[in-house]
């Protein structure tokens, strides 16, 4: 047996057992592709490729690809390590921003998620779970929420979409720097699952002074999980 071989028959039981799998995962707790109906996974592997695929030509067509580029901003804060992808005073940033954020427009948070995904490169998390909206937000739906299940497609890591918030606090950006701190704490944040053990990341628009991402961070912790880094959209900061 040349070498070919030997690989070529490890990739078909590779293949066998990963299906076989499915199939059992599928009798205990059934599911099927969305797209296609394949049994076994929500969003089948060559669904998911062709929907990046689609979502690359629609973004261009949009013209998001290019404010994204390889240069990630990385922040430290004392116990998360947040990765932007794009600087938030950039004039071209701030329009896209703006049409995502203030005109509602829901339909470009997926293609965004894909634009961020690729611009970081890859993951050490399986989970992305999403900030979320504060409980008196005006929003009809969490922006960030979109912006991760784009990433978590081009990632093919699960969404977790678990977070609420449990009090009213008044918006960040309308508080003076000294009072940000002291606007959010770790039990701001409840799980609607159990997330212990599982290795997330965190998914923001936009990170200004860190304390939202730090107290989300210290909530995912307390809970159980392991925080890998949190991500977010744009940085005001560099
Ligand atoms: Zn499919």
């Amino acid at each position: 047996m040349n070498a070919t071989t030997g690989v070529m028959s490890l990739y078909t039981l590779r293949g066998i057992s990963s299906r076989l799998r499915a199939y059992f995962l599928h009798l205990i707790w059934p599911s099927s592709c969305e797209v296609c109906g394949r049994i076994g996974e929500s969003l089948c592997e060559s669904c998911r490729q062709e929907r990046i695929r689609r979502e690359a030509e629609s973004d261009k067509a949009r013209g998001f690809y290019r404010i994204f580029t390889s240069d990630i901003i990385t922040r430290e804060f004392d116990n998360v390590t947040v990765y932007s992808a794009l600087y938030y005073h950039d004039i071209h940033v701030k329009t896209v921003i703006h049409k995502f954020k203030e005109e509602g427009r829901r339909d470009m948070g997926h293609p965004l998620g894909v634009c961020m995904a690729r611009a970081f490169g890859e993951t050490e998390a399986d989970y992305i779970i999403p900030a979320p909206l504060r409980m008196n937000s005006e929003r009809m739906y969490n922006q960030t929420s979109e912006l991760a299940k784009g990433m978590c497609d081009y990632w093919g890591v699960e969404l977790l979409d678990v977070s609420e918030r449990t009090r009213e606090r008044p918006h960040q950006m309308r508080l003076g720097a000294s009072d940000r701190r002291n606007n959010i704490a770790p039990d701001d944040f409840k799980f609607m699952r159990d997330i212990r053990g599982l290795r997330v990341a965190l998914v923001d628009d936009v990170c200004t002074t860190g304390y939202t991402l730090m107290a989300f961070a210290e909530a995912c912790r307390l809970a159980g999980a392991k925080v890998i880094c949190a991500y977010t959209l744009s940085s005001t900061n560099r």
